[in-house]
């Protein structure tokens, strides 16, 4: 690292703190800092001019890839303009209306309105308010308590943490908050040993009959909702089992319990349908959209309402008055600029039917490379969304020991093949979410320089003997 950037990163030491990071260890010199600088198609770029091939478009986001001079056009353009206005009390701006019309379009029928917030965190939690409010206004006070799955992600506020199913979100916290449940995780390879010789189906089964044990125990009369993604995202990336959604909701319309869809990750394009709602067969209620909205050009996030939900809130109004939500910055004129560009270039170009083309080929050449490497137990995804799940011994779907830190050392070791991938929080897991734009050549140079980072982490696991001296 060159002085110019040392310094640059001893400076934001002194002054800063950052999201999943060991705060002391970053402060004191003993972690590692990098200053970004830019980026271009997968790739971004530091302080030092090294490129990095992003196999993980950020945090799942940049979907149309970096540096599109078309988004920061639209921004700007728009910046000129006007920067800013409140949407309350009925104020809005052209590329609000716009945008509103195309997600209307685009999440197709029975959805009817869409409020905007700045990150999927807040969009949950206006999910949570408008789930509360509907009740209220149906006279069914007691039906409050939200259903969420182990290993859900929905954010990492205090009522969005506590929809989050992952303990290093709640632990510390005092999280989950009270009302706040967590099912079974649609998660096949983790089946436990009594769902041994289950197949899919059957587990799909199983996961629904914990869904409706749980709603009984708790009463049916006080469940207001349900919230998962249609793939498990940061919880390990997995697909749901055959069967799951319409198991799962087959309970949830036997108890009148609202679904919500957090299509964060999922929405516009990512898994090769323009909802994963639309890939799985998935009939919301209520939808929450960020990421892959604006491509991360600019924070914005969304919930769309349908119909159901939205007699209600006009209900509710009538009666009470007007509603008390809102942000400062909902309908941000320059998200909602970004968010129009940026969704002009998925149809422009054809992103989402590369994500299902181009995704389906990552699929194929994952599983060739990886299915049978000694230290691979799963190897699964859909679209431009998979994962690597490493094991000590495969045949047994034995995990490695946490101490290992199996998952951050693949990581590792892949950036220093300049490629960057995710080591998922719970689990020895590497993710990979590559921009939509990726190409087949792309797509075999992420895979190479993963099997070499992959093979080298076996030799070392080998050699410590933790792994059977098997060649990779
Ligand atoms: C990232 C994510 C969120 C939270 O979005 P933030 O912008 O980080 O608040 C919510 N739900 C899902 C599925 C996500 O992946």
């Amino acid at each position: 690292m060159s002085q110019q950037h040392q310094d640059l990163v001893n400076r934001d030491r002194k002054v800063t703190f950052h999201a999943s990071t060991h705060l002391r260890d970053f402060a004191h010199g003993d972690a590692p800092g990098r200053v970004i600088t830019g980026g271009k198609g997968l790739n971004i770029v530091d302080k030092d001019g090294r490129e990095f091939m992003d196999a993980f478009a950020g945090l799942y986001c940049v979907n149309i890839g970096y540096g599109r001079t078309e988004v920061a056009e639209a921004i700007y353009q728009q910046a000129l303009e006007m920067s800013y206005y409140h949407t309350y009390v009925g104020h809005s701006n052209e590329p609000q209306i716009a945008l509103s019309e195309k997600i209307i379009e685009m999440a197709g029928p029975g959805m009817s309105k869409v409020y905007y917030g700045m990150s999927g965190s807040d969009a949950n939690e206006t999910q949570l308010k408008l789930v509360r409010y509907y009740n209220n206004v149906l006279g069914r006070p007691q039906k409050k308590k939200v259903i969420s799955r182990m290993r859900g992600y929905h954010g990492s506020g205090l009522a969005t943490g506590s929809l989050t199913g992952l303990k290093a979100f709640h632990d510390q916290f005092d999280l989950p908050l009270a009302g706040i449940l967590h099912t079974e995780a649609p998660y096949y390879y983790h089946r436990a040993a009594e769902q041994e010789g289950m197949t899919e189906l059957e587990f799909s089964q199983f996961c629904a009959t914990k869904l409706e044990e749980m709603i009984l125990a708790e009463g049916p009369d006080t469940v207001a909702a349900f919230i998962g993604e249609p793939v498990l995202g940061t919880g390990g990336i997995v697909p749901p089992p055959e069967g799951y959604w319409a198991a799962i909701q087959a309970v949830l319309s036997k108890y009148d319990i609202l679904l919500i869809a957090d299509e964060v990750v999922c929405g516009f394009g990512r898994i090769g349908s323009d909802f994963g709602s639309h890939h799985y067969g998935i009939k919301p209620d209520l939808i929450t959209i960020a990421k892959g909205l604006t491509s991360a050009y600019q924070p914005l996030s969304g919930v769309i309402v349908g119909d159901r939900v939205w007699s209600v809130l006009e209900k509710g109004t009538s009666e009470l008055g007007p509603i008390g939500h809102g942000w400062t910055y909902s309908g941000h004129v320059l998200g909602c600029a970004a968010a129009l560009a940026n969704l002009a270039i998925i149809e422009r170009e054809g992103l989402t039917a590369n994500a299902a083309e181009t995704g389906a080929y990552m699929q194929q050449k994952m599983a060739e490379t990886f299915a049978d490497h000694p230290i691979v137990g799963d190897v699964r995804g859909v679209g431009m969304l998979a994962a690597l799940e490493f094991s000590a011994d495969p045949a047994a779907r034995k995990a490695f020991d946490p101490s290992l830190k199996v998952g951050p050392r693949l990581s590792a070791a892949a950036l220093e093949r300049d490629l960057i991938t995710r080591a998922m929080p719970q689990g020895d897991i590497l993710g990979f979410a590559p921009a939509m734009t990726a190409t087949r050549e792309e797509i075999d140079e992420i895979v190479a320089r993963t099997r070499a980072a992959v093979d080298q982490v076996t030799d070392e696991l080998t050699r410590e003997g933790a792994v059977k001296a098997v060649s990779a």
